[in-house]
């Protein structure tokens, strides 16, 4: 039998522009995208990687359910304003065609709002109207979904590129995806597993074990892999010994160390003053560069991102 979500939380999630697709998935517009069309400014992913930010669909196809309750996660959290639900108990899941068709309507719909702006940048506009890339990791955790490895190789047959979030807490989904995305992005967000149940707040068993279970199994990935670091100041910027063991254990052909940002639901849960400054962040990925080996090779101080590799380059995908 299937939970229902409760009522009020669409309403509450389309109050923040959430475009709900199907049954459980969403696609919102990324703030970069408006910035590229109109202040013709980007993500810091398209000056590492070369996506381009207006040609960007952010989208989940797992909105309502995760197995961590982040701190700083900026989705809406069963809980957050008094709405409780079972964020494990799984509905019928959408077909991934269905996902892939009605999230390319809802972005048509989220560019139809630049038709008619007067600063809109009409060529970047007419590229928008055909997207290149999905950045699959707005909320929720995307191995819940039951047609994952469809929906990636669905969107890929279009000629899009991917980019794939995930806590890690599901190994055996990502061991047996089927379809590599172009790129894999597993969230390490704490040193050891006492920050981990703080910072991360695991709501399924053994979930440490299973994030370290699939940073083994990184390096088994054809496809560009990062660790991503979101650090929270006050919470989980120590220990960079730690982190440097569960890089080395992962092989990944990048760590982005990255500030938290104080947006989205996250604010009810953390402070202003959690946000690392770019300072900060860098200091950190200094330290983690002293102890992986890893090179410090590309950041972006508005984002307060700082990426490391062991290549000099990052790969680029434009011309995919
Ligand atoms: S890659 Fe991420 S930050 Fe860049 S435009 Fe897409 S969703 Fe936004
Ligand atoms: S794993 Fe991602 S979606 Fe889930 S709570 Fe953490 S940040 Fe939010």
């Amino acid at each position: 039998m299937e939970h229902p979500i409760p009522p009020l939380l669409p309403q509450v999630l389309k109050k923040h522009r959430y475009h709900l697709v199907g049954k459980h998935s969403a696609v919102k517009r990324c703030k970069w995208l408006y910035e590229s069309l109109i202040h013709n400014r980007s993500c810091y992913k398209q000056k590492f990687y070369g996506i381009k930010s207006h040609q960007c669909i952010q989208m989940s196809p797992s909105l309502f359910y995760c197995t961590q309750q982040c701190l700083f996660c900026w989705r809406a959290q069963s809980g957050d304003l008094q709405i409780k639900w079972d964020e494990r108990e799984l509905p019928n899941w959408d077909a991934a065609e269905e996902v892939v068709q009605e999230s390319l309507k809802a972005q048509a719909k989220i560019l139809s709002g630049y038709n008619g702006h007067p600063k809109t940048n009409w060529k970047k506009f007419t590229e928008a109207l055909t997207p290149r890339h999905v950045a699959i990791s707005l909320a929720g955790e995307p191995t819940l979904y039951g047609h994952l490895g469809k929906l990636i190789r669905t969107f890929h047959h279009k000629g899009f590129t991917t980019f794939l979030v995930s806590n890690g807490t599901v190994p055996s989904k990502l061991a047996d995806l089927g379809e590599e995305p172009t790129q894999l992005y597993i969230s390490v967000c704490a040193p050891n597993e006492e920050v981990f149940k703080r910072v991360c707040r695991p709501q399924v068993p053994d979930a440490w074990a299973k994030l370290n279970e699939t940073l083994g199994l990184l390096p088994s990935f054809r496809c560009p892999t990062v660790t991503r670091m979101t650090l929270v100041k006050g919470y989980n910027m120590e220990f960079a010994e730690g982190y440097a063991e569960l890089v080395e254990m992962a092989e990944p052909t990048y760590v982005e160390a990255k500030a938290y940002m104080h947006v989205g639901f996250s604010g009810l849960r953390l402070d202003y003053k959690n946000m690392p400054s770019h300072g900060e962040v860098y200091e950190f990925a200094r330290q983690l560069a002293e102890r992986t080996g890893y090179m410090i090779i590309e950041e972006s101080v508005e984002s307060r991102v700082v990426l490391l590799s062991k290549r000099k380059k990052p790969v680029r995908f434009e011309s995919l």
